[in-house]
């Protein structure tokens, strides 16, 4: 997808160390953290929203899911995380390739608003 922040990391075009990566995703470090470790699990294919998956693309996620907490020592999960995934506007979501925020190595609030 041209002119999409990851699908450009994704291809090498802008530099991102991947932490990560197998044949469904991979993952790095979010640029501007909001946690103590901040990292990004985005699929290797483009969709804008959760809305654009049908029900195969939807097992991406199910194998991310499987995936991350097997990531425990990469991504410092240890202590437990969070996974966020913002979806529109009112969400925030500020860059429209699908990704799921992982969160960890701090004690977090619980105040979206
Ligand atoms: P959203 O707001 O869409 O849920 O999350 C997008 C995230 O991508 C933000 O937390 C933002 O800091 C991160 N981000 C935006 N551009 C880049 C980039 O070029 N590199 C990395 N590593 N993260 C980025
Ligand atoms: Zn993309």
């Amino acid at each position: 997808m041209q002119d999409c922040i990851f699908c450009k990391i994704k291809d090498g075009v802008i530099p991102a160390k991947k932490l990560y990566e197998d044949n469904n995703f991979f993952v790095i470090s979010d640029i501007e953290p909001k946690c103590k470790n901040h990292y990004l699990a985005i699929p290797k294919n483009h969709y804008k929203l959760l809305a654009d998956m049908n029900k195969s693309d939807i097992k991406i996620l199910g194998e991310i899911f499987a995936t991350v907490p097997k990531l425990e020592k990469i991504l410092n999960l240890q202590s437990g995380y969070r996974l966020i995934i913002n979806q529109g506007s009112d969400a925030g979501q500020s860059v429209f390739h699908l990704h799921i925020h992982i969160l960890s190595g701090q004690k977090m609030n619980w105040t979206p608003a």
